[in-house]
């Protein structure tokens, strides 16, 4: 990595989202840089938050839980975003935790999420998770499934604002990337959570509003 220290790092994160965004005629102000902490402990992470990074994002409530409620009474204003499936009977935990959620993709997780909301008297923004490239292993919401969820979604007051995906691996993933934005649009949704370290400017050009980056930040995780 040319870069070795994480304020370099940063720094050249932000320099590719703005050239993305120059060619695209977008403002890098209307991307959000999630920076992906997963298996980084919280001496990976204090760099960042020292150079001024405030948006982080996890994969698993349980770590999450474990790492951040000391590291968010070091530096207030932190925003800890959940990227990684979810069980539904951590729901509960998770509206708690996080400022907001990226892989809603199923009714029974919206059933889940909607009442945690209500429970906790807090709304945290969600995104649904779309299998975009209709991949049996992956996660997300088939392509076909998204119109009845998106329903559901509405139905019980869950707050959405965009959609999420992570494209084949492999695969130029511009035309995923591109699918994604067309039924964003479709569906009257602004958000875009789409780019990680290896594609995130070509996310950029084509409307991410939210990148996540965890390699490109911290190095390779163990
Ligand atoms: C780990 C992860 C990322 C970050 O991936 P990198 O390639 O390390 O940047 C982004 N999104 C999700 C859903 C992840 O699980």
């Amino acid at each position: 990595m040319p870069n070795d220290d994480p304020a370099s790092r940063l720094a050249a994160i932000h320099a590719t989202i703005a050239h993305g965004c120059k060619l695209a005629g977008r403002a890098p102000a209307d991307v959000t840089l999630i920076a992906v902490s997963k298996m980084h402990d919280a001496d990976a992470i204090r760099p960042l938050i020292a150079a001024g990074q405030r948006v982080f994002g996890e994969n698993r409530v349980q770590e999450a839980a474990e790492k951040w409620p000391a590291l968010r009474e070091e530096t207030p204003g932190i925003a800890l975003h959940l990227v990684g499936q979810l069980q539904s009977n951590k729901a509960t935990d998770a509206v708690a935790l996080f400022d907001a959620i990226h892989s809603v993709d199923r009714p029974s997780l919206v059933g889940a999420l909607a009442r945690a909301m209500d429970a906790q008297d807090r709304r945290i923004p969600c995104f649904v998770q779309v299998n975009i490239g209709d991949e049996p292993q992956k996660g997300g919401c088939a392509v076909a499934d998204l119109p009845a969820l998106l329903a559901d979604a509405r139905a019980a007051d869950l707050p959405v604002v965009g959609l999420m995906c992570v494209p084949p691996a492999d695969l130029e993933p511009a035309p995923y990337f591109a699918l994604l934005a067309r039924i964003a649009r479709d569906e009257g949704l602004d958000g875009l959570s789409m780019g990680m370290s290896s594609d995130l400017e070509t996310a950029v050009r084509i409307g991410a509003t939210h990148v996540r980056v965890g390699t490109a930040l911290f190095g390779a995780r163990a």
